[in-house]
């Protein structure tokens, strides 16, 4: 397998939640001399120093200070949530007088079939007491993993249900309930998830659990093109797109390079931590004030920075191809994808492809470009969002994948790679690109992008 492949998996397997991913990147930021700032404390941010800030325990944001002064900002941003289920409050509900199930909502636009009969456990938070005397009263957030197959949502039977094959509309809080065990106390599920985080049931205050499908990761097709996986979209680039930002930690850049992970892309990103939050525009005009800079000095440097938006996009489907615009038709494999919408759900307007495409030719990265069908609504992503907040060029770009929304997602085994290089490039980019305003052209055919 593939060194990346590899690597790509073990972070997904060591992500069972939102909550894990970000403990996950912390740990491996730590280790690589950034410091944690806290939102609650003032941050003394030294030239040439590293750190990171982390909103909910679910959303995170690294950066590196220049230097020397900086001009603006390269920001890369991919989201850590993916459609799941989340346990609800009572979760245990009993069927025929010996079965236990657990009581569960949906998250995101989950793509409902596949996740039957397939072994499904619980991680997430739990909230707790502590009980020690001089700490009375203090509540502490602990990540939690069950860890075993634990749960599994069983189909009924095609004689029992002969429309399953004919497109059944499944009902959540009917269909999708999974079973947990036989002849139980009320009490087990919490006791259970209480044991895994090494706490007494009792002092659980409060939790944000969820389900994930246990099913690993896989490496198939003829010449092992194929990658299948949970949470491809979007820990692939996440991942991906971390490993570029500390691959690029040599370089000494003209801008502060960015890393975000945002949460809850998959219910619309409005909440305290998601990319239309304030949380990016928080940390950048902190990182200004701290640095000494005034607020003019904010907006310039905005004038001077990109951002690209990483979230996963369709391949053309093989067994749906007329599900894809005419003429652009993303495969797996066939490098980075540049997401156009003209209604600006994707934030890539000319200017911004035409530097990313700069950018992926200086990388050797290969690019292909994604539209909707003009009669498809198609989904959204972070980059217009965020850009509420930050107003800075954006583009929007993605691996190319199958199943999006499945527990069990398909991309290119090459891909990931290719993000990889695109992400160090663009961080050791020099920000000193011209402004994008004025756009010269000569009598010949050769237009071109100009500084003003
Ligand atoms: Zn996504």
């Amino acid at each position: 397998m593939q060194e990346t492949v590899r690597e790509l998996f073990s972070f997904i397997e060591e992500s069972p939640s939102v909550f894990h991913v970000v403990e996950n990147m912390r740990r491996e930021l730590l280790g690589r001399g950034y410091g944690q700032l806290l939102e609650s404390e003032p941050w003394e941010l030294k030239a040439g120093g590293k750190y990171f800030v982390i909103r909910n325990g679910s959303s995170l944001i690294s950066f590196r200070i220049p230097r020397e002064d900086y001009k603006g900002f390269q920001i890369m941003a991919s989201h850590c949530d993916s459609p799941t289920f989340k346990i609800k409050e009572n979760p245990q509900m009993e069927a025929e007088g010996v079965y236990v199930r657990l009581n569960v909502e949906k998250y995101g636009g989950a793509l409902l079939a596949p996740w039957f009969d397939r072994p499904l456990s619980v991680a997430g938070r739990v909230l707790v007491r502590k009980n020690v005397a001089e700490e009375q009263g203090r509540i502490v957030s602990k990540l939690v993993d069950i860890d075993r197959d634990l749960l599994l949502i069983p189909s009924l039977a095609i004689h029992m249900n002969r429309e399953a094959n004919d497109g059944y509309k499944y009902n959540v809080q009917k269909d999708l309930i999974p079973l947990y065990g036989m002849d139980l106390d009320k009490e087990t599920f919490m006791e259970q998830i209480s044991g895994a985080a090494g706490v007494c049931a009792k002092d659980v205050v409060g939790y944000d659990l969820f389900l994930y499908n246990r099913v690993k990761g896989s490496v198939w097709g003829a010449k092992e093109e194929f990658i299948s996986s949970g949470k491809l979209d979007d820990l692939q680039c996440v991942f991906a797109s971390l490993k570029g930002f500390l691959q690029s930690e040599e370089r000494v850049g003209e801008s502060v390079p960015v890393h975000c992970v945002f949460d809850n892309e998959e219910v619309g990103s409005s909440t305290r931590q998601g990319a239309a939050s304030t949380f990016l525009q928080d940390t950048l005009v902190r990182v200004n004030e701290a640095m000494g800079r005034s607020s003019g000095d904010y907006r310039r440097s905005l004038s001077q920075s990109f951002m690209l938006s990483a979230d996963n996009a369709h391949a053309v489907h093989p067994n749906h191809p007329d599900k894809a615009c005419p003429t652009n038709r993303p495969k797996m494999n066939g490098g980075i994808v540049i997401k156009y919408n003209a209604e600006q759900r994707y934030t890539t307007d000319g200017v911004a492809a035409a530097l990313f495409k700069d950018l992926c030719g200086r990388a050797n990265v290969p690019w292909q470009t994604f539209h909707n069908r003009s009669d498809e609504r198609g989904g959204s992503t972070l980059g217009n969002l965020s850009g509420n907040q930050v107003a800075v060029k954006c583009v929007d770009i993605g691996l190319a994948q199958l199943a999006m929304h499945s527990p069990y997602e398909t991309a290119g085994a090459a891909d990931t790679d290719y993000l990889v290089r695109a992400a160090k490039a663009f961080y050791e980019m020099s920000v000193d690109e011209p402004e994008y305003g004025v756009v010269e052209c000569s009598s010949s055919f050769n237009s071109r992008i100009t500084a003003k």
